[in-house]
């Protein structure tokens, strides 16, 4: 019977709460917090997360991000007030057969849940304007 390594995240609102797989990473370690944002592709909430939400699992299923099933992408958002420098970069994930397009269409409609340090909202780009990248893990 194979295992496959592979990291759980549970939805941190409550009415949604659903458990998103996301890529195992070794650079998990106990020297920090491993804090990130995520965007919750079911409720489309963006929380803020720490290492200590992650529970590493045993998967029966070999991991859908080495396979190619599944992206996970980094957007990087900005301070809705423009002169300040706050800025925040949001982990998402999403199946590799849809769009750029089409998720930049659900993504306009995240729930930012995190402020700035100076307590202010962040500001959603407009459709041709977002930052985006693949990457291979967390943080
Ligand atoms: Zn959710
Ligand atoms: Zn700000």
């Amino acid at each position: 019977m194979h295992h496959y390594l592979g990291c759980w995240l549970e939805c941190r609102n409550r009415n949604c709460g659903f458990p998103i797989r996301v890529p195992y990473s070794r650079k998990l370690t106990k020297s920090d917090t491993g804090a990130f944002s995520f965007a919750c592709p079911v409720c489309l909430q963006v929380n803020a997360y720490e290492r200590k939400h992650l529970r590493k699992v045993q998967f029966r299923i070999p991991d859908p991000y080495k396979s190619g099933k599944l992206v996970l992408f980094s957007a990087w958002l900005a301070c809705a007030y423009k002169r300040c420098p706050g800025d925040l970069v949001v982990f998402t994930v999403a199946a590799a057969d849809v769009s750029l397009a089409a998720l930049l269409q659900l993504w306009k409609t995240w729930m930012v849940k995190i402020r700035c340090s100076h307590g202010h909202r962040f500001r959603v780009p407009h459709v041709n304007t977002w930052w985006v990248q693949e990457e291979k893990k967390l943080g």
